[in-house]
This record gives structure tokens, C-alpha cells and sequence, in this order.
């Protein structure tokens, strides 16, 4: 059997030497010194000056919302996972969708100026597959309509643009460690911002508002995390130059197999590079795509329709709207199987199968 994502685990011994330092101590939860060691190694591995390591990628986000104190309507993207809309109705704010462009299936910055209204106060978007959104033109936006921006990178652990951060853009980033995410802390999250006061009021946040032992700065929640998830994110970042290697090498072999495919690879963002967090394919019909995920499944080959449907028009809490491109694209789009214990003669055979139900 071949999964659509294994999650990468380190040898267990690797574990454990973490874990030993929490029975003598025991501290186990609340900001412990794994947790800080890990905010200190990622900021060391991101190059990247201010981070939080939070509950999971979905809190990350929420606080992120509570954090700029959003109101009104938020533009978002419809392609993306749940997190990124439900975040922002957990919020009390309204989600306006804007479609996607069809090469880098992210958001389609020159549509964004048509659906700002008095009530717009932020963009949140997605770097769909850890490819960056147009980051440039969506900052002009938002300069000019006083917009706060915020990044799901839920997707883009390691992505730079030009040797920068991805993580660097807008007025904060996320990201999830989630177990099958390219890194992870089994469960975890990310928040970056540049602005100091709002780092502050973040790491409030994250810990009940708590300004001191008898006193609150703000409305907060439990957004801390553990010392043993800390430990698992220690551990894989030990490994994680073996990670990327893995990865990319399964990515360029399925290149290489499946150049005959008809069926395209999103365009990546000419200034920055795959992190191979997925390995999706945009089929020409849904035909197609249900024909190949159909028949990998009888040799016990699982993929993933990632993401389908469109969030702007099956979500029951949401009135509904099509939008062109996304309905079309997610009917479309199938996510590989990717993940470091993949064999390239596994990749072959899944190469293989596709090209021979594209044949027949
Ligand atoms: C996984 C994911 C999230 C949520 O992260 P969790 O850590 O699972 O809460 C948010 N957005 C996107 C795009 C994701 O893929």
C-alpha cells in the first residue's frame, strides 16, 4: 500500500534524547526550555528574527486575526484548506472569496481591488504547495487600501523569495507543523511578525493575556504548546536537510517520468523555488482525474484531490458562489503521493500506472 503522505519520523533514540531532560526536570508545558530552544533553532534555520511556536497552524492563524484586531470582511482565497476560511468566521469576520490564477493557482492579485469595500480591513492568503503568492503586488494593494495582510504559509516551511524569508511578507505569517506537513512538531504552529508590539501582544495572546501572575494585558487563549511537541520538532530538524533531499528527489523523478503526462504542474513563482511540500497535477478534465485516482487505488496507490471542493461553495455556514477558475481547478487538481520513505521505484510504478490508464 502507498499512502498520499507518510509523516516523517526521526530514529526513536533521537526522540527520546530530548525526552530525558523533561523527566528531570519535569516541566512539560508553558513556554519550557525545549520550546524556547525550538523558537531559537528555527529562527537559526528560517533566518528569520522573530517567531512563536504556537498550539497548531489553525490557532496561528486565528490569533493572528484576534492579534491585528480585525473586523468586517477579510478577501481570501476559495483554494486553500478549511483552516484558512473557517479561521476567519471563528473570528467573527466574513470571508470574501477571489478567484485563483490559473498558473500558480494562488490567489489572483488583480482581482483583489474589485472585491474591496468600505468594510474590507485585511487580505489572507494562501502560499498554495509552499508556492509564494504574487507577495508584491498584494503589499501594493494593501499600502494603498490600508489592508492588513496575512499569509497562510501553512505550506512553505523553507520557501524563500530571492534568499528572504517567505515568512518575512506581510503583516504576519503562519505556518503549521501538523505530522503531515514537510516539517513537524506532530502538532504545531507558527507566527511570524516584523512589528515588535505585535510579537508582544501575540506571545500575550498565546498565553491567556497573562501580563504578569495576577494581572491581564488582553483577551487571550491557550495557544502554547508542549514540551514533548517541542522535542519531536527538535528532533526532525535534526533531519531535516535529509528531508528537503528526499523530497526533492522524488519530485524531479516524477518530473522526469511524467513529462508525457497530459496534465499540467502549477507555474512557480519565478523568484523562489519548490519546496516540495506536494507533488500536485492539474488533469485536464475531472474525467481524467477520477479515471487515474480510481484506478491507482486497485493497485492500492493512494492520492489525494487536495483541495476539492472549492471552499467558496460547499461550506454549510456560507452562502454559495462559484468562482470560474477554482471550481475548475479543484475538480481538477491531484496531490502524489510525496514523503521521505517513498522509494523513486515506488515513484516509477506510480508513473508508470499513470501513463498507461492515460493510454488505454
Ligand atoms: C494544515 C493547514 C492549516 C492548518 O494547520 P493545523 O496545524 O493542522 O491546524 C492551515 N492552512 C493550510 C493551507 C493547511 O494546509
Amino acid at each position: 500500500m502507498i499512502p498520499v503522505t507518510k509523516p516523517f519520523l526521526p530514529p526513536q533514540e533521537a526522540y527520546l534524547k530530548y525526552l530525558t531532560g523533561i523527566w528531570q526536570r519535569n516541566w512539560l508545558t508553558n513556554m519550557g526550555p525545549l520550546a524556547s530552544e525550538l523558537e531559537m533553532k528555527l529562527k537559526e534555520h528560517l533566518a528569520i528574527d522573530h517567531l512563536l511556536f504556537v498550539t497548531n497552524g489553525t490557532i496561528a492563524l486565528q490569533m493572528a486575526i484576534k492579534a491585528l484586531d480585525l473586523k468586517g470582511e477579510i478577501i481570501t482565497t476559495p483554494f486553500s484548506f478549511i483552516a484558512t476560511t473557517s479561521s476567519i468566521v471563528w473570528e467573527g469576520c466574513s470571508p470574501v472569496f477571489v478567484d485563483i490564477d490559473e498558473a500558480s493557482l494562488n490567489i489572483d492579485a488583480s482581482k483583489i481591488e474589485a472585491a474591496i469595500t468600505v468594510n474590507t480591513t485585511a487580505i489572507l492568503a494562501t502560499h498554495v504547495y509552499g508556492n509564494p503568492c504574487d507577495v508584491v503586488a498584494i503589499e501594493k494593494i494593501a499600502k494603498k487600501h490600508h489592508l492588513k495582510v496575512i499569509y497562510d504559509g501553512a505550506h512553505a516551511f523553507g520557501v524563500k523569495i530571492e534568499g528572504k524569508s517567505i515568512f518575512e511578507y506581510g503583516d504576519i505569517a503562519t505556518c503549521s507543523l501538523h505530522a503531515t506537513k514537510l516539517y513537524h512538531a506532530i502538532e504545531g504552529g507558527l507566527i511570524f511578525t516584523k512589528d515588535s508590539t505585535l510579537l508582544k501582544k501575540l506571545a500575550s495572546i498565546r498565553n491567556f493575556g497573562f501580563n504578569g501572575p495576577e494581572a491581564f494585558a488582553e483577551l487571550g487563549i491557550n495557544g502554547k504548546n508542549s514540551e514533548f511537541h517541542a522535542a519531536m520538532g527538535l528532533a526532525n530538524l535534526d533531519y531535516i536537510a535529509t528531508i528537503h533531499q528526499k523530497r526533492e528527489a522524488i519530485t524531479l523523478r516524477y518530473d522526469e517520468k511524467l513529462r508525457n503526462l497530459k496534465a499540467r504542474r502549477p507555474i512557480w513563482h519565478s523568484k523562489s523555488h519548490n519546496n516540495c511540500s506536494y507533488y500536485p497535477i492539474v488533469f485536464e478534465s475531472e474525467d481524467l482525474l477520477l479515471q487515474c485516482m480510481e484506478y491507482l487505488k486497485t493497485h492500492e496507490i493512494f492520492t489525494r484531490r487536495y483541495f476539492y471542493p472549492s471552499l467558496a461553495n460547499t461550506l454549510p455556514y456560507l452562502e454559495p458562489k462559484d468562482f470560474e477558475i477554482t471550481d475548475k481547478v479543484a475538480k481538477c487538481v491531484l496531490c502524489l503521493p510525496l514523503y521521505p520513505d517513498l522509494s523513486l521505484e515506488e515513484v516509477d510504478l506510480i508513473s508508470r500506472l499513470m501513463l498507461r490508464i492515460q493510454n488505454n
